[in-house]
């Protein structure tokens, strides 16, 4: 028996250790391309600019043409390295610390007030006058989760949307923090998805071309691996909330 659980701890040793070489090799591969691909950006948008003599309008069409494909690669390019870092984020040690979850919030608010200005949204903290417990939490895992339902926030409101976060304190010993917007929401039918790995809506996937379904099925692991849930609520059309809570610090 002993030897069997030796056998099966040593396996996992050797899967983590791979793992972590197959991020590496994928993450190293996919800054060579990129680093390719915007070079390439910059050659044809000078072209394009005319700095380089005028064109016709025929190459100026294909022209156009590759730079949109271009465009488009060195976002799929983004997306495998976003995949690849939220992996390694979810997998790496937990450090549990004495954390206040206002600081947390405040510095990733401030993170994202210059893309909430630019798409004209308002992003708005309703900090508690009254104090609120300080959690345990791993802070970098925790404000991963709190960019992820600001930055869907952002990308699935709609142009003068409004988002709100608040927090507070449960009854039963967990800090409740709520991301609340009044973009395009989730239909019924696609309700019991939303956190599956890759999962996107299609209307997410008209409003908003760049997206890989990873943000909420990492917040998910990292939200449980605390202790705590996370769900929202969101009528269609009418804005979502997405909640979640992390247990109180106890010394
Ligand atoms: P991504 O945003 O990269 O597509 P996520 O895992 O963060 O991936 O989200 C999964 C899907 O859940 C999104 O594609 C979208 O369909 C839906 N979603 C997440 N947040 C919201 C939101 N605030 N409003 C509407 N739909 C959302």
């Amino acid at each position: 028996m002993t030897e069997d659980i030796q056998k099966l701890l040593e396996e996992n040793e050797r899967l983590i250790k791979l793992n972590a070489v197959k991020s590496e090799i994928v993450s190293i591969g996919a800054h060579q391309i990129r680093t390719s691909l915007a070079a390439l950006k910059w050659i044809i948008k000078m072209f394009l600019d005319g700095d380089l003599g005028k064109l016709t309008s025929e190459q100026e069409t294909l022209l156009r043409r590759a730079y949109e494909g271009n465009e488009r690669s060195i976002g799929l390019v983004s997306e495998i390295l976003l995949i690849n870092k939220s992996e390694d984020v979810v997998e790496k040690e937990y450090i549990f610390e004495n954390t206040n979850l206002i600081d947390t919030i405040e510095n990733t608010i401030f993170d994202f007030s210059g893309e909430s200005a630019a798409r004209g949204i308002e992003l708005i903290f309703l900090k508690p006058i009254n104090t609120i417990p300080h959690v345990k939490a791993d802070k970098e895992k925790i404000r991963v989760v709190l960019q992820n339902l600001i930055e869907n926030a952002i990308k699935y409101s709609n142009y003068h949307g409004k988002i709100f976060v608040s927090i507070k304190a449960n009854e039963d010993d967990f800090v409740e923090v709520s991301v609340k917007d009044s973009g395009i929401g989730i239909s019924e039918d696609s309700k019991g998805k939303i956190f599956e790995k890759f999962y996107r809506t299609d209307k997410a996937q008209k409003k908003e071309a760049m997206g890989s379904g990873i943000g909420l099925y990492t917040s998910k692991k990292i939200i449980e691996t605390h202790g705590g849930k996370v769900w929202f609520e969101s009528l269609e059309g009418q804005g979502a909330t997405f909640l979640f809570t992390v247990p109180v610090w106890k010394s």
